[in-house]
């Protein structure tokens, strides 16, 4: 008999739903809704459902597990969402026990940067480690934790928070109200909130930043910032320079802390390229201490990290009630 994973992706802007096959590495089927502006968490929940249903009627076969990613902080020993920073409506949720009910499988459901690790150690750039760290730097920096096969969760559910260690006491203020985190130093906002402050603070100056935004600092990216340090613009690489450093700090007392065997590193901010890249390494390896090693790699599998996470703790928790993990 053909055994089924379902895979949920719960994100902030869009869901995706797939289902795998045992042994299989291409998705059954798959799909993909882009949330309307204003969603809630019942319209969430009503759309992932109905996705669900109609990938499994497309698919003959069993339905073995269901893996879970979510956006947002969740207790993952109970399959509860706590809340989403995003959609209104997750306070205290039971999805898991509600997938469970709907679909008649186990469910495991946990937040987008532990279920995102989990996918990359077991189909992306972190198979064959024993342990790893995941970081996806993006619109914030989240991280999780692989030990031995399984997702470190930590005693409440909070490991691998790695965006809200200070690196930089008295910096930049952060979403969390601390200042100087790494999320606050070196998330794509971030990169560009510094450089349209350096825009207003020095009006007349000229500077490609000025010029790729038509001098409108407010619709400056991190991609932007990135295009124009690429490009040789100094302040742009300078404020760049300083993004790699304290994430390559954050992850230099990460590995300190755990010696993982490999570190791996997805979101939009990690095609900023090499120089980048080098900054974040030497960072890094300064803060390590020598006879830790530093590997860190580019994600292979980008935004569908979750997903493929997703299958994965769905095949892990199966695994786990049949004791052959
Ligand atoms: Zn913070």
């Amino acid at each position: 008999v053909n055994q089924l994973f379902l895979a949920l992706d719960y994100g902030g802007t869009k869901h995706t739903a797939a289902i795998l096959r045992s042994g299989e590495r291409v998705w059954a089927a798959h799909s993909l809704v882009f949330s309307p502006p204003g969603a809630n968490a019942a319209y969430d929940q009503a759309t992932l459902l109905r996705m669900a249903r109609e990938l499994l009627v497309q698919v003959p076969g069993r339905l073995s597990g269901i893996g879970v990613s979510f956006g947002g902080p969740v207790d993952a020993t109970r399959g509860l969402v706590r809340l989403s920073h995003h959609v209104p409506g997750w306070e205290d949720v039971q999805l898991g026990a509600m997938l469970q009910r709907e679909f008649g499988a186990p469910a495991s459901v946990d937040n987008d940067a532990n279920v995102a690790a989990l996918g990359e150690w077991r189909f992306g750039a972190g198979q064959g480690a024993n342990s790893l760290f995941y970081l996806t730097v993006s619109t914030g920096v989240g991280g999780g934790w692989v030990l031995n096969g399984r997702v470190w969760n930590g005693a409440d559910g909070m490991a691998g928070e790695i965006g809200h260690c200070v690196v930089r006491p008295g910096g930049t203020p952060c979403v969390c109200g601390k200042k100087g985190c790494v999320e606050a130093e070196a998330c794509g906002p971030s990169l560009a909130r510094k450089a349209a402050a350096w825009l207003t603070d020095n009006p007349g100056a000229s500077s490609l930043l000025r010029e790729y935004s038509g001098n409108r600092p407010a619709t400056l990216t991190g991609e932007i910032v990135a295009r124009a340090a690429a490009d040789g613009d100094r302040i742009a690489v300078g404020i760049l320079d300083g993004s790699a450093e304290a994430l390559g700090q954050g992850i230099g007392i990460a590995v300190n802390l755990i010696n993982p065997e490999r570190v791996v590193l997805g979101g939009g901010v990690t095609k900023a390229g090499d120089r980048w890249w080098d900054g974040v390494r030497r960072a890094a390896r300064a803060q390590a201490l020598p006879q830790a090693r530093v590997e860190i790699v580019s994600a292979a599998l980008s935004d569908d990290a979750p997903l493929w996470g997703a299958a994965a703790l769905a095949m892990a928790a199966m695994g786990s009630v049949h004791g052959n993990r």
